[in-house]
């Protein structure tokens, strides 16, 4: 009920909310207007105007969007020296390149996890997509000439599977 909530009563409220949607820390808001920490939680989770809430996801998910967005670049310079490494027959930095794409391919799992656990947000899941059972055919036939390397990332992408 938000008749006993110290925020909802509060003179404030509507300038509160909107900041707190708007990014605003529970610390922030308890200190610019004297109120407690965990009323102002309580409150943000159970009391914000449906707009408002939304207003706030779009924020984070903007967020993370950022993040998954620096991945995808990480991604493509991975790959791209892998192609060259490829090319060269080096499969040192094959290999190197390789582990960079796979721990890029972790990050980027889990940024997406984390915009999946959102409603209104589509974004692929990695592990499942067609790109990257793509990524993964491709990798192991670019590994042909490197036994050893191809051993290992199958290995790898057997574990990142389970
Ligand atoms: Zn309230």
């Amino acid at each position: 009920m938000a008749g006993r909530c110290t925020v909802c009563r509060h003179l404030d409220r509507e300038t509160l909310d909107r900041e707190l949607a708007g990014g605003l820390t529970l610390r922030e808001a308890a200190d610019k207007y004297g109120l407690n920490k965990d009323a102002i939680s309580r409150h943000k989770r159970n009391h914000l105007s449906k707009a408002l809430q939304v207003v706030q996801e779009r924020r984070e998910t903007a967020g993370a969007q950022k993040a998954v967005d620096r991945a995808e670049q990480l991604y493509g310079k991975a790959s791209a020296i892998l192609e060259r490494a490829e090319i060269e027959g080096n499969g040192a930095l094959s290999l190197a390149a390789i582990k960079e794409l796979r721990a890029t391919v972790e990050l980027l799992a889990k940024l997406t996890g984390e915009l999946d656990e959102r409603p209104q947000v589509n974004v692929l899941n990695v592990s499942s997509s067609p790109e990257w059972l793509a990524i993964q055919q491709a990798m192991l036939e670019s590994l042909a000439p490197f036994p050893e390397a191809r051993i290992a990332v199958a290995g790898t992408l057997e574990e990142l599977e389970a």
